[in-house]
């Protein structure tokens, strides 16, 4: 089913006690404000911490609660002589729900591709987890190319191996890479113009009803000021957010804007 979410993305950010610190804040925060004391009672939260603090964060989140537990990054293969990787089902022991998967940083600086990441979106759904996963185009492109070719190829060499009932379990996250940590942010049309896209994409090869039901989640500099005006946008069901999430109250701030 199609879901509110907005899932936070630590990055390589905050030492331990900071972490700690930042978490109980916005755990707290969630409570009293979000999920307690207002009609957004339906937003699913994702917190993805460095994975060196995924054990220590799950003891700071609530189970069972609106507040899911994400990690950045998985490798591709179950187990093996992968050294200072992780993999999807020692997430998952640690109590890990959601895994980003592709985001741009890890395909530009790790050269991760698409075919590379099928692998992940495979292990990830295999373990019962749900992938975050990223696509989006650079600067370059959106200026002088065929953006929206790019972004549905994205879709298509890492996706649409799946039957529906798997893809049924993927978040999309449309983030342009050209607005990611840049302070530049897609306008609102924009992003509904690629959200509309990808969910046409997703109709042409699975239908309708399955598209519909695909939560995509717009990322790249999105903060507490225009978060509203792209959430408000139809095929916008919330935000993967960077900056914005290591502040608490910039980041509830954004939750409560969904
Ligand atoms: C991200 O890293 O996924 C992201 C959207 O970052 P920022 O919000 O900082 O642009």
């Amino acid at each position: 089913m199609r879901k509110k979410i907005v899932a936070g993305n630590w990055k390589m950010n905050k030492t331990l006690d900071e972490a700690k610190a930042l978490l109980s804040e916005v755990v707290n925060m969630i409570k009293d404000e979000v999920i307690e004391t207002s009609n957004r009672g339906d937003v699913t939260v994702v917190i993805c911490p460095p994975s060196i603090y995924l054990t220590t964060s799950r003891q700071y989140i609530p189970s069972g609660g609106r507040i899911m537990l994400g990690a950045q990054n998985c490798h591709e293969k179950e187990s093996g002589a992968y050294t200072g990787d992780v993999s999807a089902s020692m997430l998952k022991s640690v109590g890990v729900e959601y895994i980003i998967v592709g985001h741009s940083e890890r395909r530009q600086y790790f050269g991760e591709t698409n075919a590379q990441l099928a692998e992940k979106v495979d292990r990830v759904l295999e373990n019962g987890l749900v992938p975050i996963f990223c696509c989006g185009e650079s600067l370059d492109l959106r200026e002088n190319g065929d953006y929206v070719g790019f972004v549905k190829g994205q879709l298509t060499d890492s996706l649409f191996h799946l039957s529906a009932e798997a893809l049924a379990n993927v978040v999309v996250a449309y983030e342009p890479i050209w607005a990611i940590g840049t302070g530049l942010t897609a306008s609102s049309a924009q992003a509904q113009e690629m959200h509309f896209e990808i969910r046409q994409h997703i109709a042409s090869k699975y239908g309708d009803a399955v598209a519909q039901d695909i939560s995509i989640l717009y990322g790249g500099s999105a903060n507490e000021k225009n978060a509203a005006d792209l959430f408000a946008q139809p095929d916008v069901d919330g935000g993967l957010i960077g900056g914005a999430s290591l502040k608490s109250r910039e980041f509830t701030n954004v939750i409560k804007a969904r």
